[in-house]
């Protein structure tokens, strides 16, 4: 059971409060997060670097809720953000832009300048085309903008291929052969400040080995450039460290992966910046989901609930894994079914010949791990209005995301006059 979640009295709770409560006020399918998770997360990833100079970009793809981002901001947090409208939710969260990165293959110059207005950190940039983009951007506003380069190291993070983004031929970063050239050329940019080296190589990585090969070619490549007298002041290593889904999977524990990556950095003149999104988040929230039926096909057992693909699209998208558990201690038989959602898709599934207990309709089920790429990558596919999202602290909840109506979903379309 992870932190902040667990049964008492036969139920499961979030926090000090039973799920089942949360379902009757706002409905399922909807999201819950703890807050003491998401802090006791933050704080043990803090105090594994606060030996060091290092500053947590918490990654915003990973879970873009207000109140989320606004806990991290009140822990010290800095983001790690991809897009203007990241930006757009941090500063609104009252997020602290001196700690903000930008990464991203494909900012656009209208993203560009809100950043460079906005004050951030850095940029990561990621292509030569992207420097001289950035470097016309930030002359037009009479300033500079601070970048540090994205490398491509090369590295394999052994992950799904998907979600690797360090390899050769990857979209991501610049080779590191060539790196070096391009800072050559950052230098004498008017409207460019160097002052960091990037890489993130992917994500749901368990092995520290990676990561250690990955600081080793920055660091070095950062003593290259500082004798050419180009100054580092930050290594920023992205983020990627692996969280638990199964039972059985054991991802290195923050300290000795904070032990290893300091091995690597603390001798040297840089500050670290890290990236971590889904080891935040990932584990502080669940997606609560009520069976809508039980189904016997000519093959297979099928319990199908009301939570579907639009709402958690990574057993789909990337063939994940997601424990999930009855919202009550069960003790029926156990039976081989697949948990289905009702959109009309045979991608639209949350678990595949899974052993579960014999449920009927009306149980509440809990889907583990859905804190991180959960919600934000919710769809309104089958004209499916968007869970809430709740936040639950000690024996309180809050609703930080009403659910979507039918009104929201047509908000913006129009019938034009022709057909009218
Ligand atoms: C997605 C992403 C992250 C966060 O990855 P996690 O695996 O969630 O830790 C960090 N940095 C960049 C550039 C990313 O794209």
């Amino acid at each position: 059971m992870y932190y902040g979640f667990n049964y008492k009295k036969g139920e499961f709770y979030a926090e000090g409060v039973p799920v089942r409560e949360i379902a009757n006020a706002v409905g399922t399918p909807c999201y819950i997060y703890s807050y003491s998770a998401l802090k006791h997360g933050f704080e043990k990833l803090h105090s594994a670097f606060s030996d060091i100079e290092a500053l947590i970009c918490f990654s915003v793809k990973a879970n873009s809720n207000l109140a989320v981002l606004r806990a991290f901001a009140n822990f010290g947090s800095g983001f790690d953000i991809v897009s203007g409208g990241e930006l757009f939710r941090v500063l609104n969260a009252g997020g602290d832009p001196s700690k903000v990165v930008f990464s991203g293959v494909g900012k656009t110059e209208e993203e560009m300048r809100f950043g460079i207005d906005s004050g951030i950190l850095f940029f990561n940039v990621e292509s030569l085309e992207e420097l001289y983009v950035l470097d016309g951007v930030a002359r037009k506003e009479g300033k500079k903008a601070r970048i540090a380069i994205r490398i491509n190291p090369d590295i394999d993070p052994k992950t799904h291929p998907y979600i690797s983004t360090g390899l050769k031929k990857s979209k991501f970063g610049i080779e590191i052969e060539r790196a070096l050239d391009v800072y050559r050329e950052a230098v004498n940019l008017k409207g460019i400040e160097v002052v960091g080296i990037d890489a993130h190589i992917g994500s749901q990585i368990f092995d520290v080995s990676p990561f250690v090969e990955s600081i080793r070619k920055l660091v070095q490549l950062a003593d290259t450039l500082a004798k050419e007298g180009v100054d580092i002041e930050y290594i920023d290593i992205g983020g990627g460290i692996g969280i638990q889904y199964r039972e059985d999977e054991k991802p290195p524990p923050p300290d000795l992966f904070a032990q290893a990556v300091k091995r690597e950095i603390a001798n040297t003149p840089y500050k670290l910046v890290l990236e971590p999104g889904r080891v935040l988040v990932g584990n502080a929230g669940i997606l609560l989901t009520k069976v809508l039926y039980t189904k016997v096909g000519a093959l297979k057992k099928f319990i199908v609930v009301d939570a579907a693909m639009n709402d958690l699209i990574r057993p789909a998208f990337y063939d994940s894994y997601h424990e999930i558990l009855t919202a009550y201690e069960s003790d029926a038989k156990r039976e081989k079914v697949d948990i289905v959602g009702p959109v009309c898709e045979s991608g639209d599934f949350l678990a595949r010949d899974r052993m579960f207990p014999v449920v009927k309709r009306g149980d509440l089920l809990v889907v583990q791990s859905a804190g991180a790429y959960g919600f934000v990558m919710s769809s309104n596919y089958n004209s499916r209005p968007r869970a809430p999202e709740v936040m639950v602290k000690g024996e309180e909840f809050f609703v930080v995301r009403r659910r979507e109506t039918y009104e929201d979903l047509i908000r913006g379309e129009e019938i034009p006059g022709f057909l009218r």
